[in-house]
Parts: structure tokens; C-alpha cells; sequence
């Protein structure tokens, strides 16, 4: 287990990467305001890559499987009462941002927002574990979708590489621990198959929150460990502040002998202990829906 956990480690850090500009324009530089009664409704495009198997069948995930999996990420998003994703913690948010799967393609035809795609006939992408590889199979403008792909990845790297997502490039503090594609990159979401949606696998991430955690850091949010500094975390107060990698579902100390928010989407913890979103978190994210063109696009009607 610790071997994986260091594994997954090394393999994390990999992946990010640091640039400076922002995806911003000079003239939208005034930060617009958010406001509290807004609900912004996300499409998604989910790519289900496989080799071939029939639809259900391993990484060739059922609708059913794919649906439930929006449905979590509501319930997680939304703070429902009922569901895994409820809380009355005091800090904890509904954010007030919701996800629904595409119902047109880009040239405009009518689709369910699942693109199955048998890679077995196409080529093989060159660059490593990115979106920039995969969008190589299907990408659709990520100022129009959030584009998921479900990764075919083998069993052995079942519960050691989970997902991947990148962030967007906005002037909050912190933005540029997140992953950040250089200018014209492809942007999304990857999730390794095994951890979309709920299932019976024999591991901590099996409920679906993989994906409300990359989804977290699509929209801009941090690990609360941030950069592994106490004083300069994930710059939101109400998440407490911890400078080391949260793994488990057991009550941990952080910075000042403070108790970890475990429960928190954005650490490493286990899915069933997971379900908190603070009121910081929220407004990070709905800053970002704001104030970054592409994520802006996607909701603003036009
Ligand atoms: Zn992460």
C-alpha cells in the first residue's frame, strides 16, 4: 500500500506543471462579481474510449453507469440532502454549479453526450497520461463542453492512477500549482475507467468522486495542502490549513494540531468518507465561471 501511495505520488507530481499567463483578456482584467443566486448549469461530453468490448462491458461503461456518475457529481455539487454528497457541516457548500451531459455534438446534431470510441482502430497517441494525448482520439471546444475522457487503463493501475485533470488560468492565488495547458492546449478531464461511477472494486475510490475532485480542480480549486505550506495552502480560510498529502478516512492533525477536514473532495481520502465543498471552495470555483472566457462560455448563453 505504501509503495502505491508513493507511486502515486511521484506520478502526481509529474503532472503538474507551472506557466504564467492568464487566460484572460487585458480588458476583463476587473474581477466580475459572483452572484449568490446564480446556478450555473456545466455540459459535459463524456468519451468512453475501449477496445471493442460490447457496451457494458469494462471501459466500455453502461449509459446507466455513466448517468449515476453525473448524478453523483450533482449530489456532491449541490450539497443534496440524502445522498453521500450531503453535509451540515457549517462551512460546507452547495455551490450552486451543476453538470449535464450534452444533447448536441458541435456540428450541431443531436447526441446523449456519450461519444463511445473503439481505439482499438485508431492510432496511437504519442505524449504521456493527458489530455492533450487523448484529445488526440476526440475533443470537442472546451469553451462549448467539459470534455471527460474515460481512460481504458488496465487493471494494475486500478486505485493508483485515478484521474487528471487541467486547470484554468485566472489570477486567484495558488493558480499556478494547478496543471495548466500552455495556450491553444487541450483542456478536460481523465478519469481512468475503473473509477467512473459507482462500482464493487475492491478499493477507496469506488464511489465516484474522482471525478467531483478533478472537477474541482477544472474549476480552479487546490489540494488543501496547496504547495505543502502551512501559511500558503489552498488559499481558502475555512478549509484547515495541512502540509502533507491527506490520504485515508481516519481524523488527521494538521497545520497547528488543527484537525483535517478529511471529508474535504479535494484531499486524497477515501470516497465514502468525502463529502464537503466549502462556502471558499464554492466561491473560488464560481470566480472562475466568472472570470475565465472558456469556463464562462460554457454556461453564459449567447
Ligand atoms: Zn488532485
Amino acid at each position: 500500500m505504501k509503495t502505491q501511495i508513493y507511486i502515486s505520488i511521484i506520478f502526481l507530481m509529474l503532472l503538474f506543471s507551472c506557466q504564467e499567463e492568464l487566460d484572460m483578456e487585458p480588458d476583463e482584467n476587473i474581477p466580475r462579481e459572483t452572484p449568490d443566486n446564480r446556478i450555473y448549469k456545466l455540459p459535459i461530453v463524456v468519451h468512453v474510449l475501449h477496445h471493442g468490448e460490447p457496451v457494458g462491458e469494462g471501459p466500455n461503461l453502461s449509459d446507466e453507469r455513466i448517468l449515476r456518475q453525473i448524478e453523483t457529481l450533482n449530489e456532491d455539487f449541490r450539497k443534496k440532502p440524502d445522498t453521500r454528497g450531503y453535509n451540515d457541516h457549517s462551512d460546507g457548500a452547495d455551490t450552486m454549479i451543476e453538470f449535464v451531459l450534452a444533447d448536441k455534438t458541435p456540428n450541431g446534431s443531436k447526441t446523449n453526450g456519450i461519444n463511445r470510441l473503439d481505439i482499438s482502430r485508431m492510432e496511437e497517441p504519442s505524449f504521456g497520461y493527458s489530455p492533450k494525448r487523448f484529445a488526440e482520439y476526440d475533443y470537442w471546444p472546451s469553451n462549448q463542453y467539459i470534455n471527460v475522457w474515460t481512460i481504458p487503463l488496465d487493471d494494475s493501475m486500478m486505485c493508483i492512477a485515478l484521474g487528471e485533470a487541467t486547470g484554468p488560468k485566472t489570477d486567484l492565488p495558488g493558480t499556478e500549482h494547478l496543471s495548466l495547458p500552455a495556450p491553444g492546449e487541450p483542456e478536460g478531464i481523465l478519469i481512468n475507467w475503473n473509477h467512473f461511477g459507482e462500482s464493487e472494486i475492491n478499493c477507496h475510490a469506488r464511489f465516484g468522486r474522482t471525478l467531483t475532485h478533478e472537477m474541482g480542480h477544472y474549476l480552479g480549486l487546490l489540494h488543501p495542502w496547496g504547495a505543502k505550506n502551512c501559511d500558503l495552502n489552498d488559499y481558502c480560510e475555512d478549509t484547515p490549513a495541512v502540509d502533507y498529502f491527506v490520504f485515508g478516512k481516519h481524523p488527521q492533525a494538521g497545520c497547528n494540531g488543527e484537525a483535517v477536514m478529511i471529508q474535504n473532495y479535494m484531499n486524497y481520502t477515501h470516497d465514502e468518507v468525502m463529502n464537503i465543498f466549502t462556502n471558499d471552495q464554492a466561491y473560488r470555483m464560481r470566480y472562475v465561471l466568472e472570470n475565465h472566457l472558456g469556463r464562462r462560455a460554457l454556461w453564459e448563453k449567447k
